[in-house]
């Protein structure tokens, strides 16, 4: 199983760097909850941006909104070849919203998405509250899972099947990184276990 882990996208959203550095060191330990997965981290998905402290690329761009629609931008064009060489059974991208006040996601691809992201909120509300809006980010919500989304964000080849679990994971921007670190890097391990759950229900079928 593959898993590709995305941060850094917005350049002002360094908590997700700072959790995709913990799970890099985390995985050195060689833990029990990565075997059988194998786990590609891009934490600088927008390098310009991430030097400049600023959302959008060097060169203006917000390339969360420029995926699959032809984009030329180097960062975009390097990403998507990734994604369709890789074929990711899961893509999880890290983001902060300095809107919210809490913990929250957005699910698409397989349907497992949202069984997948809900424990992983639960665990990750330790460190900072869950975002339980009916409404967030314009979009409708339930217990934090939005099943919507923005078109172009980062996710796998359209023409991929089966489709993968693609999560993107929200933690509230006004809270101390580290605290936003911890608490998506918790919710990236529970995701693990909690997939790995549900292939082993899914074979005993
Ligand atoms: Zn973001």
């Amino acid at each position: 199983m593959k898993i590709g882990i995305f941060a850094g996208v917005h350049g002002d959203e360094p908590s997700g760097v700072k959790a995709a550095h913990m799970l890099h060191r985390w995985a050195l330990t060689l833990p029990y909850e990565l075997s059988g997965y194998e786990m590609h981290l891009f934490p600088s998905c927008n390098p310009s941006g991430l030097n400049d402290g600023t959302r959008r690329t060097g060169m203006g761009y917000d390339i969360n909104r420029e995926f699959w629609c032809g984009s030329d931008l180097p960062e975009v064009r390097y990403l998507e070849s990734e994604l369709r060489s890789e074929r990711y059974d899961i893509i999880i991208s890290l983001h902060e919203d300095d809107t919210s006040h809490g913990l929250y996601g957005f699910v698409s691809g397989s349907l497992l998405s949202e069984q997948v992201l809900k424990p992983a909120l639960i665990a990750a509300s330790r460190y900072l509250p869950l975002n339980l809006d009916e409404r967030i980010d314009g979009f409708s919500a339930s217990g934090g899972v939005i099943t919507e989304g923005y078109p172009g964000v980062l996710s796998a080849p359209p023409e991929q099947r089966p489709r993968a679990l693609e999560i993107v994971f929200e933690t509230p921007g006004r809270a101390s990184v580290k605290l936003q670190a911890v608490a998506a890097a918790v919710a990236v391990r529970t995701m693990l276990v909690e997939y790995r759950k549900f292939l082993a229900y899914a074979e005993n079928l």
